[in-house]
């Protein structure tokens, strides 16, 4: 072994491994200073390797076409983009972390012609005059829920927090205990409507709330009775609520505003595909709650995005408030938001084109049979023991924890590397894929697949288990 100043004395200078070849090949295709910068970062790792008592440096590596080669890894590296699509196998629809609901072609192009030039964003083309950008979409989800007005803002906690705060603020609301739940990624009911300024009134127990425990806490600092879907939480056994319907009359008796945020919010009633029975937006109006905000990109299936609906008197307050202004939507979203609205103006349309809906039907969604083609093309192929086994996807994104929809799965176990490393090495591949550990097994399910993307999650698969 040669003495480590020696080897030290060996690492190429910057200027020679810039006339390597793969270095070379990538003077096109990024920037001068990240490609030096590479170099630099790879001559540092192998210095400090070498430096250190047990940092294991071939000759082979100083070399400078190894050095180029490595540096050429790392520019490729650093210069992908940090978004990136990744292949959803993991059987929930709705993956927050993953970006919730895939958008309808339909809505991908309202978002390309709109943000490739300008628009009547807030203009009225017949008048010349200053407009609203709510107003592209309000007579259409009015159209499709029956309610009087209606307002979109930047996401649904949002929408709460602006309609309790535009409605309520310095007065109190009444909520059951069994709804103050957190529902992910810190939005809490409670810390909600101290946020919005409100004085929050529990009643009930959290198994038990009844109509009595409501009227017996009205007083006359109350604003509002408030409603929350408890979302990916549920209350199971000896449990009863008060549907936001029955507070209807208990709250017009008292001069008060019944607000529901229903979470996800459904247009037409799912339950034909095995999915609980849950009131509709449209039933919720009709029910005569006041004021009603659910989401875009959950069961909607549109892009992220809060809803409110309800009485215009109730609307347009909240439509003035300051925050109302500080949450708007932005441009590109309201021009998804109205393109997937406009699907659901035919429930066929709907079905037929917006993903999501689309993924709740197995059978047109063809998952099983796309299950078993991913089986015959890794079947002997991989370093695995594969088997197709009876699972569930699931809604997610908070909507309906428990419902579960019947699929077929992939169960891997990998012979050659841990479940860890077989997990790892998908989150980083090329187009990343993520699946499901459960039970000592891998689990992949294409029922959030896309035809166009099980190419890539055959290759995936294929080179990730690849026999050594
Ligand atoms: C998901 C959810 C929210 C938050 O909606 P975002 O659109 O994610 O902001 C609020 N309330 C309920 C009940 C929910 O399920």
């Amino acid at each position: 072994m040669k003495k480590i100043q020696d080897r030290l004395r060996a690492l190429p200078g910057v200027d020679k491994v810039l006339r390597e070849d793969p270095i070379v090949a990538l003077a096109d295709e990024f920037p001068q200073v990240l490609v030096t910068e590479a170099i630099q970062q790879v001559i540092i790792d192998l210095r400090q390797s070498l430096l250190a008592a047990d940092g294991e440096v071939t000759d082979v590596q100083l070399l400078p076409h190894a050095v180029a080669t490595e540096a050429a890894a790392l520019c490729r590296r650093v210069s992908r983009p940090s978004l990136q699509p990744v292949i959803n196998a993991t059987g929930t629809l709705l993956h927050t972390n993953l970006g919730r609901a895939p958008l309808a072609e339909q809505a991908l192009e309202a978002i390309s012609a709109t943000a490739r030039g300008y628009s009547n964003l807030e203009l009225t083309l017949e008048t010349g005059k200053r407009g609203h950008r709510f107003d592209h979409v309000e007579s259409l989800i009015c159209r499709l829920t029956g309610a009087e007005a209606a307002l979109v803002v930047n996401n649904n906690a949002g929408a709460v927090l602006l309609a309790l705060t535009a409605l309520g603020k310095g007065r109190e609301a009444i909520v059951s205990r069994g709804e103050l739940v957190e529902i992910g990624g810190a939005f809490r009911i409670p810390d909600v409507m101290e946020a919005g300024g409100l004085r929050l009134k529990e009643v009930g127990s959290t198994n038990r709330t009844h109509l009595r425990d409501y009227e017996n806490a009205i007083s006359d600092e109350t604003a509002m009775l408030v409603k929350a879907h408890t979302s990916n939480y549920r209350i199971v056994g000896f449990t009863s609520d008060v549907p936001a319907r029955d507070l209807v009359p208990l709250a017009k008796q008292h001069d008060l505003i019944v607000l529901e945020d229903l979470g996800s919010g459904m247009l037409f009633d799912l339950s034909a595909y095995g999915l609980p029975q849950e009131p509709t937006v449209t039933e919720t109006v009709e029910a005569g709650v006041d004021v009603i905000t659910f989401s875009g990109d959950k069961l909607l299936g549109g892009p992220q995005a809060g809803i409110i609906v309800g009485r215009s008197d109730l609307l347009a307050k909240i439509k003035h408030h300051p925050l109302a202004r500080a949450l708007r939507i932005d441009k590109l979203t309201l021009a998804a938001l109205e393109a997937t609205l406009r699907l659901y103006l035919d429930r066929k349309d709907a079905i037929n084109n917006v993903p999501l809906l689309r993924m709740l039907d197995a059978e047109q969604q063809g998952s099983r049979v796309r299950c078993q083609r991913l089986l015959d093309s890794l079947q002997g192929q991989v370093a695995a023991e594969l088997e197709m086994i009876e699972d569930f996807a699931r809604v997610g994104g908070g909507a309906m924890p428990l419902a579960e929809l019947a699929d077929t799965s992939i169960a891997i176990r990998p012979t050659q590397i841990s479940m860890e490393q077989l997990a790892y090495r998908l989150r980083t591949c090329e187009t990343p894929v993520m699946g499901r550990l459960q039970d000592e097994r891998f689990l992949v399910n294409t029922r959030a697949v896309t035809d166009a993307q099980m190419e890539n999650l055959v290759a995936a698969l294929k080179a990730v288990l690849a026999r050594s």
